[in-house]
């Protein structure tokens, strides 16, 4: 009994001391992050109280909600392997090109109803043409008028002038996620590669938007994958990172894969908060399915996530998100608070 109980200390000092560090400037090592993803299930509360310290220095009990508009659905040339949007894909989902004004509109109106702070108008394909460009410039302009939304795109591969035509309209963040290491991308698609990606993230800030980019989990990359994604992401200056853990889509070359270990997923977004102490971490899709009924749990370590349904897969209901927040006694905020806050103390 004594030898448990010193363990058990062990464990929550030592996770304790890691968030003070982190706290006080010091960047976690990618030993340091391999050691919170293979640390053992009984100390999983002491880390995740850890963590939650420096969640609360830098976003208190806040809770930024982000809605997703899937603006273009299917018809897609590239060959992502979870996506059921791809060529490849079988999956029964709707198709349909660009939406128009009303219908974006709409889901801006959605968006504010729904207290989300972002909206997010996401377009399937390998990158838009310039008059679907135009198109969500111009109804951007007007969300930005009535409904004074935060704007994120997550159009696909952009052209330099692109990305300027949307920073000038606007759009304030362009999402393109690193989805997983440079060296398993080639796995799960060949349509275009993981530098592509990179560049379309440098064309956006250049531009002057803000930078999402985030992961997904539980595509059969190895444990190194992931940490490797998540230490690219720190050069790039990212704002906000998404982290799915994958909803194997029937239909799609991923369908068979099993879903995650919940408590896995909570040490995911372990590492990501102690990697990025202050940068938003949002729990992304896949939420319901992987972490399960441990999904308040997650918002201990990220401070973000969304509401309602995803891209091609239903959420669950925002009436039980709003009600996971208030039980978690946070606070979801749609204005205000940028994220990377280094006023330590907040709540
Ligand atoms: S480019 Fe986008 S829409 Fe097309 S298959 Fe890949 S993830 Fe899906």
């Amino acid at each position: 009994m004594l030898t448990i109980d010193t363990e058990i200390s062990g464990s929550s000092s030592r996770w304790q001391e890691l968030g003070r560090r982190v706290l006080t400037g010091d960047a976690l090592t990618i030993e340091e992050a391999r050691e919170i993803l293979q640390s053992p299930d009984e100390q999983l509360l002491d880390l995740l109280a850890a963590t939650y310290a420096v969640r609360r220095a830098h976003f208190g009990h806040i809770v930024h909600l982000y809605y997703l508009k899937n603006a273009k659905s299917g018809l897609c040339p590239e060959d992502c392997g979870y996506c059921s949007q791809s060529v490849v894909s079988d999956a029964p989902i709707e198709r349909y090109s660009i939406a128009n004004e009303r219908v974006l509109m709409e889901g801006a109106k959605s968006a504010r109803d729904s207290q989300a702070r972002t909206y997010c108008i996401v377009a399937s394909g390998r990158g838009p043409s310039n008059r679907e460009v135009e198109h969500v410039c111009n109804v951007v302009k007007k969300i930005k008028q009535e409904y004074g939304l935060h704007i994120c795109a997550c159009l696909g591969l952009l052209k330099p002038e692109q990305a300027q035509k949307l920073a000038d309209a606007g759009v304030d963040r362009i999402n393109h996620n690193l989805n997983t290491s440079r060296r398993y991308y080639q796995e799960i698609c060949t349509t275009h590669t993981y530098q592509d990606r990179l560049d379309t993230l440098k064309v956006a800030h250049e531009a002057g938007m803000e930078l999402c980019s985030g992961l997904i989990v539980g595509m059969g990359e190895e444990q190194q994958d992931i940490l490797d994604a998540v230490f690219e992401l720190r050069g790039l200056d990212v704002k906000s990172i998404p982290v799915n853990f994958l909803q194997a889509i029937d239909g799609t070359p991923l369908a068979q894969k099993d879903e995650l270990d919940p408590r896995y997923c909570l040490k995911v977004l372990c590492v990501l908060r102690m990697a990025h102490p202050s940068v938003e971490i949002r729990i992304a899709g896949g939420r319901e399915v992987n972490l399960r009924s441990m999904q308040a749990m997650g918002l201990y370590a990220a401070n973000s996530m969304f509401v309602s349904d995803y891209l091609t897969t239903k959420g669950q209901s925002a009436e039980e998100d709003f009600a996971m927040v208030k039980d978690l006694g946070f606070e979801i905020v749609i204005g205000g608070h940028e994220g990377a806050d280094d006023s330590a103390g907040l709540a």
